[in-house]
């Protein structure tokens, strides 16, 4: 199967803006920011979307979401708040197939989202 943009920017086929790597996860910065800060966080497992998530994939997401957390501090969001998002499927917004969460920050985030 070939590769999902994300598995060609893990293998630094495409270049980006790194902020955070392990052996299970990448976090960069996003191409089109929506917010001052907006990193994504990606598995390096090519998990499709939330939805088609596994059981056996519990502690990736889980270490995943921690991360996220943990980048969102390091790039000095935690005193004024921050956004995590998960877009799934189409009515979603998703555009890439391969899971990821948004890490948006750095102005107030309206609710609903639009
Ligand atoms: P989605 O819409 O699937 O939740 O989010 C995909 C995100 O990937 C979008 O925010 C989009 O700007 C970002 N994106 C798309 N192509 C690239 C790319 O080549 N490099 C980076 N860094 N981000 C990308």
């Amino acid at each position: 199967m070939s590769k999902t943009l994300f598995e060609k920017i893990i293998a630094r086929e495409i270049p980006a803006a790194i902020v955070y790597e392990d052996d299970s996860v990448l976090a960069f910065r996003d191409i089109n920011p929506q917010a001052p800060t907006h990193v994504l966080i990606v598995p390096k497992k090519a998990i499709p979307r939330i939805s088609e998530a596994k059981t056996a994939d519990q502690q990736l997401l889980g270490h995943l979401l921690l991360k996220a957390a943990e980048v969102a501090d390091k790039l000095g969001l935690t005193p004024s708040g921050y956004r995590l998002v998960i877009n799934n499927g189409a009515d979603g917004g998703e555009t890439v197939e391969h899971l990821h969460i948004h890490i948006l920050g750095g102005r107030h985030m309206a609710w609903p989202p639009g």
